[in-house]
C-alpha cells in the first residue's frame, strides 16, 4: 500500500480535463486540432517542475520524458501511454467537473441539464461504486476521464518515484499521444525516441481490468460488374448490378456473424457501405474476429455468397479485394509473457481483483504492439465514454496507480 494523495489527484484530473483537447477527424493536420497542445504544453512543465527535466513536446505533438532508472540493476524500460485528445462525438468545450464526494448510490442528475440523469439502472458499476467520490460533468459535454483519468494517473506516478527513490526502478519513459479518438494516435510517434522495451497504455476502464487482446480485423470491398443496356431495349440483354449486391447481401445470415447478433469473443462480417447503380455497384465489409486465422474462413465464405449471388442473378460478375486493417495485439504479446504477467502481479499486489478483458475494436496498444512495443491496456476507472454520461470513481484512480507504481517495482525485482 502506498500512501498515494486523493486530493492530488482530484485537483490534477480538474486541471486537466477543464482544458479542450477535442480531435477532430476531418481535419488534415498534426496533430488534429492546436488545442491538444495546449494541455501537452501544460505537461511539460508539470513533469519539469515535478524534476524530469528531458520532458519534451515534439513538432507532432507527442511528450516524451524519463524517469531515470535508480537501480544497479538492467532493466528493461518501460513505457506508460496514455491520451490528451477527447472524442469528437459530444461536446467538449467548457467541461465543468464536479466532484460527488462520498456517492450516496442514487441517480445523478446533472445540475446544467436536468434531463441528463446518470441512472444506475443504466450504469451498474456506478452503484458498486458507493461510498467513493465520483466525478461527472455538469451535463452539457462530455467529461473526459477518457483519456485524462490515464494521463492523471501517470503524472501522479511521475510525481510519486521522483518523491520516493527508496522504490527500485528501471528507466521509465512517459508518453502522451494526440489524436488517439480519431484513430491516428500512433501515426507519427518517433518510436527511435521514445526508445522503450515494452509498453502499458492507461486507458481501460473498471477496476481490475486487464486488456491484452484486441480483434483482428481487414476490410474486404466486393465490386459488382452488371451489363448496361437501354431499358427500352435491354430484354435479354441487361444484368443489373443493383440485383446482383442486393441478392448477396440477402444470401447473408440474419440471426449470427453480425455485430448486432455477436458478442464476447464471437467475431462477425459486417457490411458498412454500398455504392453505385445499375452498371456497377461496391459493397464494402469490416472482418473481425480474436482469432486471426478466421478472417480468412469469414472472406472465403463471402466469395461463396458472392458466387450464390451469380446463380440467382447471372450474366454480370463480381471482383474483391482484401486489406489487412490490424491484428490481435496478443499475438505479439504471448512472444513476451512477463508483460502480461507483471501486470497481473502488479493489480494482485494492489489487492484488487484482476479482470481479463478482449477489446472488441482495435487500440493504440495494438498498433504500438505490432510497431514493436508490446503493450497491453491497464485499467483507469474511466466509464460510460464519449457522452455526457461520463464518470470516473477517485478511489479507483487511486487503485490504478497504486498499480502502476507497483508495476515498475515488479519489473526492477524480477531484473
Ligand atoms: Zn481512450
Amino acid at each position: 500500500m502506498f500512501p498515494v494523495h486523493s486530493d492530488s489527484i482530484v485537483d490534477r484530473f480538474f486541471r486537466y480535463v477543464k482544458i479542450d483537447t477535442q480531435s477532430d477527424p476531418g481535419s488534415v493536420t498534426q496533430p488534429s486540432t492546436a488545442k491538444q497542445l495546449d494541455l501537452s504544453l501544460l505537461l511539460v512543465s508539470e513533469l519539469k517542475l515535478i524534476g524530469l527535466p528531458d520532458a519534451e513536446l515534439d513538432e507532432n505533438g507527442y511528450v516524451y520524458a524519463t524517469i531515470p532508472s535508480n537501480s544497479d540493476k538492467n532493466v528493461p524500460v518501460i513505457c506508460f501511454c496514455a491520451h490528451v485528445d477527447t472524442s469528437p462525438d459530444c461536446k467538449a468545450s467548457e467541461v465543468k467537473p464536479i466532484l460527488h464526494k462520498n456517492y450516496s448510490g442514487a441517480d445523478i442528475v446533472l445540475p446544467d441539464d436536468p434531463e441528463q440523469i446518470i441512472k444506475t439502472a443504466d450504469h451498474p458499476y456506478l452503484l458498486e461504486k458507493r461510498g467513493n467520490d465520483i466525478i461527472t460533468a455538469s451535463g452539457n459535454t462530455l467529461l473526459g476521464a477518457d483519456d485524462k483519468a490515464g494521463v492523471t494517473i501517470i503524472m501522479e506516478m511521475a510525481a510519486f518515484l521522483v518523491q520516493h527513490p527508496e522504490l527500485k526502478h528501471g528507466k521509465i519513459r512517459i508518453l502522451f499521444t494526440p489524436d488517439e479518438e480519431i484513430g491516428r494516435g500512433v501515426n507519427k510517434l518517433d518510436m527511435k525516441k521514445l526508445g522503450a522495451d515494452f509498453g502499458y497504455t492507461l486507458d481501460g476502464p473498471e477496476l481490475g481490468s486487464f486488456e491484452e487482446e484486441t480483434f483482428s480485423a481487414d476490410g474486404m470491398k466486393f465490386i459488382f460488374h452488371g451489363v448496361s443496356a437501354h431499358p427500352g431495349h435491354a430484354k435479354d440483354k441487361m444484368v443489373n448490378a443493383i440485383k446482383m449486391a442486393s441478392a448477396f447481401i440477402d444470401e447473408l445470415p440474419k440471426d449470427e456473424f453480425s455485430p448486432e447478433t455477436t458478442e464476447d469473443r464471437y467475431g462477425f462480417v459486417h457490411p458498412v457501405r454500398m455504392e453505385g447503380g445499375a452498371e456497377k455497384m461496391q459493397v464494402e465489409f469490416i472482418i473481425r474476429d480474436f482469432n486471426t486465422a478466421k478472417l480468412a474462413a469469414y472472406e472465403d465464405y463471402l466469395v461463396d455468397k458472392a458466387n450464390d449471388a451469380m446463380r440467382l442473378v447471372p450474366g454480370g460478375r463480381f471482383e474483391f479485394e482484401i486489406k489487412e486493417q490490424y491484428r490481435n495485439m496478443k499475438e505479439v504479446l504471448n512472444l513476451h509473457p512477463q508483460v502480461s504477467a507483471h501486470a497481473r502481479e502488479a493489480i494482485r499486489r494492489a489487492g484488487i481483483d484482476l479482470k481479463e478483458t478482449a477489446a472488441r475494436g482495435g487500440t493504440d496498444g495494438s498498433r504500438l504492439s505490432f510497431m514493436g512495443l508490446p503493450c497491453p491496456n491497464i485499467f483507469t476507472g474511466e466509464m460510460a465514454f464519449h457522452g455526457k454520461h461520463e464518470y470516473v470513481s477517485v478511489q479507483d484512480m487511486e487503485k490504478s496507480l497504486e498499480t502502476i507504481i507497483h508495476l515498475c517495482t515488479i519489473w526492477e525485482e524480477n531484473s
